[in-house]
Formats: structure tokens, C-alpha cells, sequence
């Protein structure tokens, strides 16, 4: 018996074909098939009868097939295939393009629904490739036809008939699922049972019930998330920090070596942080702050004292490149304080010493280091988490740009750290998320925000660049280097691995060495290119021997150039908005006026459309919402490096009643039953999304 965790292969009419293209869109099992929802629904429910039609408009007829044949057009060869269908009031012509199959399917004599566009040309009014299907005795309702017929978003190899048939047999195992929201919580707010809201969402019979079983499942996926953070919550309270003493008169003297003034946000945000680090209970806490608006900064603090307290902390980046541009700015800031820090990569092991010198070393010594306590800061990527790595007393996890990073690989980190104390927590963010939501949605983490701009920065002038302005905006490019200023272009690279990609990126280097900019020194960076290589680049970029520097997307999350003023992006189109955010990011570093160009050849009005949000928008969470409404979920980030946003499939940040309400029952059922022993399917259900969430 088929079951919602069988792979999709077991229906039948899939083969290794169709499963592998389903695999594309994250399909493998039924449950996923039936949670790969529709992104919209065309309204053919109106059946119109055949004397009633006009030309140019969409229209369901009923009707029976009088005739159908296959003819070949005169003049280009093609095959068509011709019907006329009719009811009680009169008939009308369907043409089909090269489907002669179609007379082996539509026979005469047979009733049909057919659903399309009519056109009108000197032999009448015809449907132009109309949605067929056949009505029969057996079927008790129709999917493609005279109904609420729902789209999905399947790109070209998937058809929509083939997926609708797919969606009809999981439904039908569907039954068995038993609901895991608890009866109380149904009741109280009139929800839709789960099975019900499946099948309607998919077919639903009407406009009432599919709104409805919207309603449920968006509830489902907020109630969860909360769920979630009501549970950690609980969790931490248990857990026994170690005190981090606050250092105020090096703290002073720290901030008071540095070339500039604090902001009064990270003002604030440093005493949050450090009044949370002298608490006994383990902080977990959310830093959010524009790109540049000076994070890193605010983490030092807590880094230094923490090291000077005689703990361990480690501070983790996404990335190999940031991880290291974190070492060095760190190891700068807080040379004076004699306090040993370390920078684990995959490749690279190294180590400022107390005498203020960066030096390299092998592995094992530096992992001795770590085991002894003498590297009071280690910084890295998520290489930190290995089994090999053991610390005398970690008490501070820093964490850059990861929306999540769990209790459980907290955890991990200090399985085998030599004290009982479980670490505090502070996440960095530069996806701003207004202060109320931010709450709700990670609930689990108190938040500190940096709202405003280190001085003497200037906005940032964006302009989107057609085609015909190409020469003027390289012209412009010429006189900021002119000015001195360095330049980044970014081409698009859509996977790690992505060929293709690398061969834009070289290709358009080559475009502008040699026939743009032939007196330019332009440089190339993407992930192919060797450790030391980009090493060099990276050291002739920080003393501008680097004019411009061509690059795939690797450049978002690093690099650090306060000389760079102009940041173009080619294949603007190619990008998610929050991206293309981020890299705007990457300019307007210091005080001199900034510029982001974003190149485009695509014209369509979705394109406009969303990159004309960038213009607009105030933050990146506007940005955000935007691009889930226009490019759906799975687009924003890209699946990989969200599975938070991705895992909201209904739900939208910005559904504050729903969110309100999910965490006051997630409060409640917390509260009264923390383990959750008395909601079984819950429980289990919770684990589920507990693995898609955790897992970036
Ligand atoms: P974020 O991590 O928030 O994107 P960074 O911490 O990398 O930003 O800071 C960006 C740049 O601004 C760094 O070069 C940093 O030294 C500088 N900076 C940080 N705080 C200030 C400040 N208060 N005034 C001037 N410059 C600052
Ligand atoms: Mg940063």
C-alpha cells in the first residue's frame, strides 16, 4: 500500500524520467508531491454555452465531439488537428498544433469539457489549443476543465496535466494522515482539518473552501515555527552559563583606540550584549544591521571580554574568505590586548601571538592550542564543528549571516569543551527584519539592532542600465578609476559548480581587458580559482594595483574594499532581490559617493518590476516579501541557504494577525505540556520541520 513517505516512483505513469524531474523541484516522496502547492488557480468553473461565445476571450464550453481529423497545413508542412464540438445550442471549431495523437484520444461521439482562448478568422470562431478532458460516467469531477484549476509552478518539463494527475493519486493515500494540530486549537479558532485543506487546496470546489484550507495550512506553518521557539526557550532556561565579567575600563580603552566613534546603536547594542554575557542563563541573541553598519565591531567587544574573563569564545562566518577578513580585522583591532587568536579554515591555520604577529601553523599544534586554552578567540567557518576540535572552555558562540544556528549544534560545539557550562549565543544578521516580527518569528532570541549607518556615508546612487547606456556607463566607470577608485562587476553564477557560469564570468574579463578597459588593470576572481591566487588578488585589491575586479557571486559575503565605488552587476535579472541588496552593500564603505549599477538585456515587466523594488524599497525584509511574491519561495536565497524562508510556503512575514495568534497557543501548549507527550503527532511533526529549518 502506497503511504505519504513512499517515493513518488510508486505512482503510477512515473518512471525514472519523470521522478528525476520531480526530484529537480524537490519532490521525492507524496508528502511532498501534496505540499508542493499550486501558485495560482484559473477560474474555469463557468461553463458557457456554445451560442454564447465571442471571439478573444477564455471560455469553458461542454460539449460532444461531431467531428475530428489531422490535416496538414499547406504551406509550412505542419500537422493540425481540427474538431467540431457541440451542444444544445450550436457548435464551434478546436484546433489543436501538432498533437496528431489527439485523434487516437478525442473520439467522435464522446462529451468533453474544453477550456481556452477563442480567435475569429474568415472561416469563424474558433478555441485555439484548447485544455480538453473528457466526462465520464466514472470520474466524479473533472482537473483540468470546469472548475478552480489549479497551476503550479513546475518550469518547462513538467506538464501541468501530468502533475494534476500526480497530485489526484497522492491525495487519495492523503486520507490516512492523521492531523497534528491539537482538537482544542481547531475548535477554538474553527480551523479546517488537515486532509480536508490538502485536497481543497489542490482541487478545491470552490473559492470559500480553498481559502479555508489556505487559512489552515498557513496556520500550520506558523504554529510550528513557534512551537519550536516556545521549546528552546524552555530548553535554555535549564542550562547553566558561565559569567562573562564586564572589563569596562579595557572596554574604554579599546573603543577609544579606534580610529572613529562608536555609533549610538552599537553603543546600545554592546551593553545589551555584555549585560546578557553576565548573566548565569546563556544569551541567545540576534545582532541585525544593514551591511556595513559596523557588526563586527560590536562583536569584538564581546570578544574581548570574554577572552579576558579567561574563556574561550569562537566567532563563525559563513565563508573561507570572511572568515579570514574577520581574523584580520579582529587580530587589528585587538593587538594591544596581548590575547592569542586563531583562524582555522579548510586552508588556512594560523595564529596572532602575543607579540602582535600573525604566524602560520600546522594543525595539530593549533588544535593543542585550542585544547589548552591558550587561543582565546578561534576564529573560522563551520570547520569549527568537528569532532577533533576540543576547547579547554568555550563560553561564547559568535555566528555571521546564519538565520539559524540551533541549540543542537551548540551542543556540538562544546561536547568537548572541559566545563559543564553551556555557551551563550549571539547571532549577526544583515537581513532586517522589522523589530516586532523579528520577535515573533524567532522567538526563541532576544534582539539588538543597529539602525543607522556609521557617519559620513552617503547613499548610495542605484540606477538600472539598459543596453544603449552601456558606453556611458562605462565612461563613467573610466573616470572613478581616474578618480582612483576601484570598480567590482559581478556576473551571474547560479551554482558552486555552475560551468557556465565560470565561463560568463571569463568571458565577460576578457571583454573588458581587452576591449573596454585595455589600459586597466582588471582582475578575476570565482570559485575555481587557486588558494593562492586568490590570495594575490585579494592583497593587490586592498592596495589598489586592482583597477576593477570581475567576479561571481563568491564576492557577497566578504571583501571588504573601502576604496571601491562602483559595484555593477551584470545579468541583473539572474539575481534574487536580496542579493542584489547584499552587494550593494559592498560599496559606500567609506565617505566617498557610491554607486550601484545593475545591467540588464531582459525587458519583461516582471524584471522591471522587481529590480525597480531595489530602487524603492527600504530594507531588505521589504525586499524579501517582494521577491517571494514574485519569484516564490524557493527563489529567495536560493533553498540552500534558507530553509527558513523556503519552509514558508502560505505564510508571509508580514501575516501578523496569524503569527500573534500561532505563538499564543504555541505559549500555551508549551507551557502545559513542554515535552509534548500528550500530542503525539505533533511531536513528530515538529521533528520534521525542526530538520528542514535547522539545516542552513
Ligand atoms: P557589517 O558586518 O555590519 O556589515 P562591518 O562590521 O564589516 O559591517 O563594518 C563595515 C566597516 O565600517 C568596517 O570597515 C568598520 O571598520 C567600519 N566601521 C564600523 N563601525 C564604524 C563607526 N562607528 N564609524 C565608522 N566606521 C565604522
Ligand atoms: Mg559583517
Amino acid at each position: 500500500m502506497l503511504t505519504l513517505s513512499s517515493p513518488v516512483n510508486q505512482l503510477s505513469g512515473v518512471g525514472k524520467i519523470l521522478s528525476n524531474k520531480l526530484k529537480h523541484l524537490g519532490i521525492s516522496s507524496l508528502e511532498d508531491l501534496l505540499f508542493y502547492f499550486p501558485y495560482r488557480y484559473d477560474d474555469l468553473s463557468k461553463i458557457t454555452l456554445i451560442a454564447k461565445i465571442k471571439p478573444e476571450q477564455i471560455f469553458t464550453i461542454k460539449g460532444k465531439i461531431i467531428f475530428i481529423a489531422n490535416r496538414r497545413t499547406f504551406l509550412k508542412r505542419k500537422i493540425i488537428t481540427e474538431a467540431i464540438i457541440s451542444d444544445s445550442t450550436g457548435s464551434t471549431k478546436a484546433i489543436w498544433f501538432s498533437q496528431p495523437f489527439l485523434i487516437k484520444i478525442l473520439k467522435p461521439g464522446e462529451n468533453v469539457y474544453l477550456s481556452g482562448k477563442t480567435e475569429f478568422n474568415q472561416y469563424g470562431l474558433y478555441f485555439s489549443n484548447p485544455v480538453y478532458e473528457k466526462i465520464a460516467e466514472w470520474k466524479k469531477e473533472t482537473l483540468h476543465t470546469a472548475r478552480l484549476v489549479p497551476i503550479y509552478s513546475l518550469g518547462e518539463k513538467i506538464t501541468q496535466k501530468q502533475f494534476r494527475f500526480l497530485i489526484k493519486q497522492s491525495l487519495i493515500c492523503g486520507k490516512t494522515i492523521l492531523d497534528w494540530l491539537p482538537q482544542e486549537i481547531k475548535k477554538n479558532l474553527r480551523l479546517a482539518d488537515l486532509n480536508f485543506s490538502l485536497a481543497q487546496i489542490h482541487f478545491p470546489k470552490n473559492k470559500y473552501f480553498l481559502e479555508k484550507a489556505i487559512y489552515r495550512l498557513k496556520f500550520d506553518e506558523l504554529f510550528l515555527i513557534q512551537l519550536q521557539n516556545q521549546k528552546i526557550k524552555k530548553e535554555l532556561e535549564k542550562l547553566k552559563a558561565g559569567k562573562i565579567i564586564f572589563h569596562l575600563n579595557e572596554t574604554k580603552k579599546f573603543v577609544s583606540s579606534l580610529s572613529f566613534q562608536l555609533t549610538d546603536s552599537q553603543r546600545k547594542a554592546s551593553w545589551e550584549i555584555l549585560q546578557d554575557l553576565q548573566k548565569e542563563k546563556p544569551m541567545n541573541r540576534l545582532l541585525e544591521g544593514d551591511v556595513g553598519s559596523g557588526k563586527t565591531l560590536v562583536a569584538a567587544i564581546a570578544l574581548l571580554n570574554t577572552a579576558l574573563s579567561g574563556f574561550q569564545c569562537a566567532f563563525m562566518a559563513p565563508t573561507e574568505i570572511l572568515a579570514k577578513q574577520h581574523f584580520e580585522t579582529i587580530a587589528k583591532f585587538l593587538k594591544k590586548f596581548k590575547i592569542k587568536i586563531g583562524l582555522i579554515t579548510r586552508t588556512d591555520k594560523k595564529i596572532l601571538n602575543p607579540k602582535g604577529k600573525i604566524q602560520e601553523l600546522k594543525k595539530s599544534a593549533l588544535l593543542k592550542q585550542l585544547f589548552s586554552g591558550e587561543i582565546r578567540i578561534i576564529i573560522g567557518t563551520h570547520a569549527l564543528i568537528q569532532k577533533e576540535i576540543k576547547f579547554k572552555n568555550l563560553i561564547l558562540v559568535v555566528v555571521d549571516e546564519q538565520h539559524r544556528f540551533g541549540v543542537a549544534q551548540r551542543a556540538l560545539l562544546v561536547q568537548n569543551s572541559q566545563t559543564q557550562n553551556f555557551p551563550h549565543f549571539l547571532s549577526m544578521t544583515a537581513t532586517p527584519i522589522p523589530r516586532s516580527l523579528a520577535l515573533t518569528i524567532y522567538g526563541d532570541l532576544d534582539l539588538s539592532t543597529i539602525d543607522e549607518m556609521p557617519k559620513g556615508r552617503k547613499k548610495i546612487i542605484t540606477k538600472i542600465v539598459d543596453h544603449k547606456d552601456r558606453p556611458k556607463a562605462y565612461q563613467f566607470i573610466r573616470n572613478e578609476v581616474k578618480k582612483g577608485r576601484q570598480i567590482f562587476v559581478i556576473c551571474p553564477l547560479i551554482e558552486e559548480s555552475d560551468k557556465l557560469g565560470v565561463k560568463a564570468v571569463t568571458v565577460e574579463y576578457e571583454k573588458l581587458k581587452n576591449e573596454i578597459f585595455p589600459d586597466l588593470k582588471i582582475g578575476l576572481l570565482h570559485g575555481k580559482i587557486k588558494k593562492e591566487e586568490r590570495e594575490k588578488i585579494r592583497k593587490e585589491l586592498l592596495e589598489n594595483k586592482i583597477n576593477i575586479l570581475v567576479a561571481t557571486s563568491v564576492i557577497e559575503v566578504g571583501v571588504d574594499i573601502q576604496n571601491a565605488s562602483i559595484m555593477v552587476v551584470e545579468g541583473a535579472e539572474r539575481f534574487g532581490l536580496a542579493q542584489l541588496y547584499q552587494f550593494r552593500g559592498r560599496v559606500g564603505r567609506s565617505d566617498y559617493q557610491s554607486y550601484y549599477f545593475l545591467f540588464t538585456e531582459s525587458k519583461t515587466e516582471n524584471t522591471k518590476k522587481r529590480l525597480k523594488a531595489l530602487l524603492t524599497a527600504k530594507n531588505g525584509f521589504e525586499l524579501a516579501e517582494k521577491d517571494l511574491e514574485l519569484r516564490g519561495p524557493g527563489e529567495i536565497y536560493g533553498i540552500k541557504q534558507s530553509g527558513f524562508l523556503s519552509y514558508l510556503k502560505l505564510a508571509r512575514l508580514t501575516d501578523y494577525y496569524l503569527i500573534k495568534e500561532t505563538k499564543k497557543w504555541a505559549v500555551k501548549i508549551i507551557a502545559r505540556d513542554p515535552n509534548l507527550t500528550e500530542y503525539k503527532r505533533l511531536k513528530e511533526k515538529l521533528m520534521e520541520v525542526n530538520k528542514i529549518i535547522h539545516l542552513e
